[in-house]
C-alpha cells in the first residue's frame, strides 16, 4: 500500500489483536480504480464471452465451498460470530449467491420494440463499468457476495473496501478469485478506513456506479460525496427498527421462539433485526414472562464452541454503546426483565437482554441499537400497531405472526417496508430482493432486482426502410 502502514484487527472474544492488515489510503484507491478501469476499457472481462465469466464464478464457488473451515474460521475469529453459524449458514448463502449470479451472466439481454411502425428498438443492457462496493462488519462475506456477485456478472469490474473491523475473510476469499481465473484488475479488494479510502471511493471521478452497506448516517454522506463529485448512482443499504407483530391469534411458544431468533441472532448485530417486538395485550403477560425465560437459556459464549448461540459484540465502541441504551432503558422506565450488563469480564459478551413495557419514544425504541437488546411493546389494535409500526424514518423489513390470512394481508400491505416475513423471519435466498423504504435505503440487492442495479439501458434505434437522407 502506498503509505506502507498497516492497522490491527482485534478477536471479539477477548480484544486482543489478531492481524495487521495493510492500510489502503486515498493514493491506493486510486490506483485501484486504474487497474480496474484498465481491466474494464481494455482488458477481457467485459469483452469475455457472459458463459466464460459464469464459469469463472462458478469455479470460485467450488472453491469457496471446499475452502469453507478455513474461511469460516477467520470469520468467526475476526467478527466473534458463532463459528457454527458461519460454516452452516453464511458460507453456504455466500457460495449460494455466487452460483446464483453466475447462473444470470448469459441471460441478461435487452428487449425489442416497435416506434410509431418506422423505427426498430432494442435495449441494450450494459454494465455501468468501475463499481466501488463498501461493505459493513455484520456480515462480511455475506455482503460481499450481495454486490461483487452481480457486479461481475454483468461485466463490471470492482474495487470494494471492507470494514476496518472485519478485513480479513475478503482478503483471504480474493485469493481464491484469482485461483478461479479471474483476470487481473476485475477486482480490488482494499482494507482502510471509512474517512479516508471510503471517501476516495465515493468521490472518485472514474467510479462509474457505487453500492454502500452501513448506517443511515454514513449513507447521507457516501451519497452527498457521489453527487458533488461525478453524479454516479447509488444503492444504499442502510439501518433499520424494524417492528415483529404478535397478534392476538398467535401461537406464543412459536410466537416467542421466533421473535427471539429475529432480534437475538447474530448477536443482534443484523440491519433488519426485529427489534420492536409488538406483542397485542391478550397474550402480553404470558409472551414477556417466556421471551425471557428464552432469553435466559440463550447459549452465550466463545464462538468456537459447539452449540454457542450468542459470541461477543464486534468491538469495544459497540460494546459501550449497547450498554449505554440499556442504560437509557432502565432510567427512561422500561422494566429490564433479564440481562442489562456484561457477561464475564473479558471480551465483549452481554446478556441476552430483555425488556416490557418499553414506550415508543423511549430510545430503546427508536434507534437502532445493534445488539442483544429486545424491547417489548403492547398494542391493542391493528390500526394503531401499523400507525406505530410504521411511526419510524426506518423502512426496512418487518414480522407479521399470525394465523389469520386477512391479518397477514392487511398487514402486509400497510407496513411500509421492503420485506415483510409472515410467520418467518430472516430468509434469505438468493433470489428474494432485499432493500429499504424510507431511510433504510435506496433500491434492491439480491434477485433478478439486484442485477439491474449494476446495468445501464442502452436504446439503439435504426429505421426500417432507408430513410431520405441516405
Ligand atoms: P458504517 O456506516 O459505520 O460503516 C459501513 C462502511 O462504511 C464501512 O466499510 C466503513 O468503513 C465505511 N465508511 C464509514 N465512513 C465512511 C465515509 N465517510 N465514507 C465512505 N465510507 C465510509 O456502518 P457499520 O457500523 O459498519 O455497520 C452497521 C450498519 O450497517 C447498521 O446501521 C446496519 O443496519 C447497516 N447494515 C445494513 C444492511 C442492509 O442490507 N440494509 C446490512 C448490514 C448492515
Amino acid at each position: 500500500m502506498a503509505l506502507g502502514k498497516t492497522f490491527p484487527t482485534y478477536d471479539p472474544r477477548t480484544g486482543e489483536e489478531i492481524a495487521h492488515v495493510a492500510e489502503g489510503d486515498a493514493e491506493d484507491i486510486d490506483r485501484a480504480v486504474a487497474a480496474a478501469r484498465k481491466a474494464f476499457d481494455e482488458g477481457p472481462w467485459p469483452k469475455m464471452t457472459a458463459y466464460e465469466r459464469s464459469r469463472i464464478m462458478l469455479r470460485f464457488a467450488d472453491l469457496l465451498e471446499k475452502h469453507t473451515e478455513e474461511v469460516a474460521t477467520l470469520e468467526t475469529w475476526d467478527n466473534g460470530k458463532p463459528y457454527e453459524q458461519a460454516a452452516n449458514i453464511e458460507i453456504p448463502k455466500v457460495v449460494r449467491m455466487f452460483r446464483y449470479y453466475a447462473g444470470w451472466a448469459d441471460k441478461i439481454h435487452g428487449l425489442t420494440m416497435p416506434a410509431d411502425g418506422e423505427y426498430h428498438v432494442q435495449t441494450l443492457h450494459e454494465p455501468y463499468g468501475v463499481t466501488g462496493l463498501i461493505i459493513p462488519w455484520n456480515f462480511p462475506l455475506l455482503l460481499y457476495s450481495w454486490k461483487v456477485g452481480p457486479a461481475l456478472a454483468c461485466g463490471n469490474t470492482v474495487v470494494l473496501k471492507t470494514s476496518e473491523q472485519t478485513p480479513l475473510s475478503a482478503l483471504y476469499v480474493s485469493k481464491l478469485f484469482h485461483e478461479a481465473g479471474l483476470p487481473p484488475g476485475v477486482l480490488n479488494v482494499i482494507s482502510g478506513f471509512g474517512p479516508t479510502a471510503g471517501a476516495a471511493l465515493c468521490s472518485h471521478m472514474n467510479v462509474d456506479k457505487l453500492s454502500f452497506t452501513g448506517s443511515s448516517a454514513t449513507g447521507k454522506v457516501v451519497l452527498g460525496m457521489a453527487s458533488s463529485s461525478n453524479l454516479k448512482p447509488v444503492t444504499l443499504e442502510l439501518g433499520g427498527k424494524s417492528p415483529f407483530i404478535v397478534c392476538k391469534d398467535a401461537d406464543v411458544d412459536k410466537a416467542v421462539d421466533l421473535a427471539h431468533f429475529a432480534l437475538f441472532f447474530n448477536q443482534g448485530q443484523c440491519c433488519c433485526a426485529g427489534s420492536r417486538t409488538f406483542v397485542h395485550e391478550s397474550v402480553y403477560d404470558e409472551f414477556v414472562e417466556k421471551a425471557k425465560a428464552r432469553a435466559l437459556k440463550r447459549a452465550v459464549g466463545d464462538p468456537f464452541k459447539k452449540g454457542t448461540e450468542q459470541g461477543p459484540q464486534i468491538d469495544n465502541a459497540q460494546f459501550q454503546k449497547i450498554l449505554k441504551y440499556i442504560r437509557s432503558g432502565i432510567e427512561g422506565g422500561a422494566t429490564l426483565e433479564t440481562g442489562g450488563e456484561q457477561l464475564g469480564s473479558r471480551g465483549y459478551y452481554i446478556k441476552p437482554t430483555v425488556f416490557s413495557n418499553v414506550k415508543d419514544d423511549m430510545l430503546i425504541a427508536t434507534d437502532e441499537i445493534f445488539g442483544p437488546v429486545q424491547s417489548i411493546l403492547k398494542f391493542k389494535d391493528l390500526d394503531e400497531v401499523i400507525q406505530r409500526a410504521n411511526a419510524t424514518s426506518y423502512g426496512l423489513a418487518a414480522g407479521v405472526f399470525t394465523q389469520s390470512l386477512e391479518t397477514a394481508n392487511t398487514l402486509t400491505r400497510a407496513l411500509r417496508v421492503g420485506t415483510v416475513w409472515i410467520n418467518c423471519y430472516d430468509i434469505f435466498d438468493a433470489a428474494i430482493p432485499f432493500g429499504g423504504f424510507k431511510m433504510s435505503g435506496h433500491g434492491r440487492e439480491k434477485g433478478i432486482y439486484g442485477l439491474s442495479s449494476y446495468l445501464q439501458i442502452k436504446a439503439v434505434v435504426s429505421p426500417l426502410k432507408n430513410p431520405a437522407w441516405l
